[in-house]
């Protein structure tokens, strides 16, 4: 991609660089608070028990010496015992006022945020701390967790003071210690016992947007949101990485699917993080961390829902979007991860008909419009993640699962008069372009990508069986017995029963010696055992049912000409329609090459009929275990296939 992507790099690193955690230490640090003063911890060891004495009764100055970073060596937050005496007292935070715990030790510290100081100095300077840490804070993380009341000691002042020390020590007790990856996951994990934390850490993030009351309350104490808000995602950032396998798993599913506003605060708002991260695509602005937190969610931990699908495609199909090479490229990277069922890593009907409901023929078309001629479209080190490949990979996407119920009826909703019209108009100036040679290579992919469009868009729709008429949704009949087969009237349904051959081949499975009379699936024979995807493949060849005739006239004059030149009579042909490519494609064989066993060649010759020219589709069914392959055989009269050239 050349120079946008060494720009795409270099962004990245930046972007990275800014993640650090020495970031976090940078953005809410000198917030407030924390008075960082250079003055030592006079005099030798008895001086420092005296200090230490001195914290555990809540002395003021002691205590703020101690936040201040000036330990002597040697000296253990730990051994001292002050650890265990600062979480004895914030242990109280949920029950008892701030001067209730005080005056129980007869001090006077200012403020209970010289207490949580402490505890991020000790983490960070004394790690072995952070288990002990981690597993007696629950108290202090309800508090500071509860948004809509804020109260922490009984008091809303101590909860604001609180605020930045909080982050801080949420985020030196997960620090990696790069040494011992176990005994961090140990401490995140027991971090997120305390189960409001993860909402929280989300729900910061979006503070400066949609918490007027808050940023108002931080103002009081001199804070700015957006330190609060860049915090969050860099605690979400420490959050991720430390965990592996399926805890990861089950944090990025828990932290991708949390309401960027706490319920309480806006009912109404239920936009999970994924979604609103897909929003943040649409500023440059950090816009490839966005983009890479976005994939882990998707992709690893599947956080993909309807929401998420039209907020993307959304986006894609935005006017304002089609100037934004790379953010194009993003969103139809991620739109494509949208089509595939996680369990499976198949195409899934449900999520193609969400995508194309939401508008991805639309998007597709927009960005082939928009970009088709842009340097980069087909690639130029690597083709397969070009943004042409991505659209062809989201076009054949549709094309192999088109047939399918959802999808089916997800294409038959576009307004497809507008998209044809569009793809028409489109198609017409590649030609012209292609005439003036003006990019010639970039022209042909355009093309052949509008041809996908085209083809899912044709493929696509319920006509009679038997005579290709259009079927209205209100007037289909279908045959009782099978329930594969549509019709337009009872005369077609009659027709087709007692001449097409259906009487034969309705609820019969295929036989090597009905081969030449046969019309139904000769491949699967097995119907799947679960039922659900039992129902699936019965639809799905419902509607492949429907198609199979207005594919076979609109293909009648490659048909003919193939078969004339094997100079073999349409009724020893078989024409096989293969729609497992990007493009639905027909290729003509002797019946001999197709049935290979000598009872199926038997069969066949003993059974067919003269009028008739056999035909097989083929197509991916996915409701299984795995993709299949489904072939379905027909018969049609040659006489359709000449009146259709004339
Ligand atoms: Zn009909
Ligand atoms: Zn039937």
């Amino acid at each position: 991609m050349g120079s946008s992507k060494k720009k795409g790099q270099q962004r990245k690193a930046a972007a990275k660089k800014a993640l650090s955690a020495a970031t976090v230490e940078r953005s809410v640090s000198g917030l407030s608070g924390d008075s960082g003063s250079n003055s030592n911890i006079n005099g030798g060891n008895s001086n420092q028990s005296k200090i230490v004495a001195k914290v555990k009764r809540g002395n003021n100055y002691a205590t703020k010496r101690l936040t201040s970073g000036v330990e002597e060596e040697g000296f253990s937050y730990e051994q001292s015992g002050v650890l265990s005496a600062v979480l004895g007292f914030l242990k109280r935070c949920e029950d008892e006022t701030f001067d209730q715990v005080l005056s129980s030790v007869g001090g006077d510290l200012k403020s209970p945020s010289s207490w949580i100081y402490i505890l991020s100095r000790g983490s960070y300077i004394e790690p072995s701390c952070k288990l002990q840490i981690a597993e007696n804070i629950g108290p202090l993380v309800r508090c500071m967790s509860n948004d809509m009341e804020r109260l922490l000691f009984k008091s809303n002042k101590h909860w604001r003071e609180g605020i930045v020390p909080f982050v801080k020590l949420i985020s030196n007790v997960m620090e990696n210690e790069d040494n011992n990856s176990l005994e961090d996951e140990k401490i995140i994990k027991t971090l997120l016992q305390h189960d409001d934390l993860i909402r929280t850490v989300v729900q910061m993030g979006f503070w400066d947007v949609h918490r007027p009351d808050i940023v108002k309350e931080l103002k009081y104490e001199g804070l700015v949101s957006t330190d609060i808000v860049r915090a969050s995602g860099i605690l979400i950032e420490m959050l991720i990485n430390g965990m592996e396998g399926e805890s990861r798993i089950r944090l990025l599913k828990n932290i991708g699917t949390t309401p960027i506003v706490n319920k309480e605060y806006d009912s109404s708002c239920m936009v999970s993080y994924t979604a609103e991260l897909v929003r943040g695509l649409k500023t440059e602005d950090q816009r490839d961390v966005t983009f890479q937190i976005l994939q882990l969610l998707m992709r690893e931990a599947d956080c993909i829902d309807k929401d998420v699908v039209t907020e993307m495609i959304k986006l894609g199909t935005n006017a304002a979007f089609t100037s934004d090479y790379e953010g194009a490229y993003y969103v139809t990277l991620l739109s494509l991860r949208c089509m595939y069922a996680n369990a499976t890593n198949n195409l899934s009907d449900t999520r193609v008909a969400c995508t194309i409901r939401a508008g991805l023929i639309e998007m597709c078309l927009n960005f082939i419009e928009h970009y088709g001629e842009h340097e980069f479209f087909a690639g130029d080190d690597d083709e397969s993640s070009s943004f042409y490949n991505i659209i062809g990979c989201i076009l054949q996407g549709i094309n192999n699962v088109s047939l399918h119920q959802k999808s089916a009826k997800a294409i038959r909703s576009i307004p497809v008069v507008n998209v044809s019209l569009r793809v028409a108009r489109m198609l017409l100036q590649c030609q012209i372009k292609l005439r003036e040679k003006t990019n010639i290579n970039n022209n042909t992919k355009c093309k052949e990508l509008l041809d996908m469009v085209s083809s899912a868009l044709d493929i696509n729709g319920s006509y009679c069986c038997r005579c290709n008429k259009s079927l209205s949704k209100t007037k289909v009949m279908q045959c009782n017995g099978c329930h594969r087969m549509s019709y337009c009237s009872r005369a077609c349904q009659k027709e087709d029963w007692l001449n097409g051959g259906h009487k034969l081949a309705c609820c019969k499975s295929y036989t090597d010696e009905k081969s030449g009379q046969f019309q139904g699936r000769i491949f699967p024979v097995a119907v799947p055992q679960n039922e659900r995807a039992a129902t699936k493949l019965e639809e799905l060849e419902t509607n492949l049912n429907m198609v199979q005739l207005k594919m076979f006239l609109y293909k009648s004059e490659t048909i003919l000409s193939q078969a004339s030149s094997l100079n073999i009579p349409l009724y020893d042909c078989v024409a096989m329609f293969d729609l497992t490519n990007s493009l639905p494609t027909v290729g003509v064989v002797k019946y001999t090459s197709f049935y290979k066993k000598p009872e199926e060649k038997r069969g066949f010759e003993e059974s067919r009929s003269k009028d008739n020219i056999t035909c097989t589709f083929c197509t991916y069914f996915y409701g299984g275990e795995s993709e299949d392959r489904v072939t379905v055989q027909r018969f049609f009269p040659h006489e359709w296939l000449s009146k259709q050239i004339k």
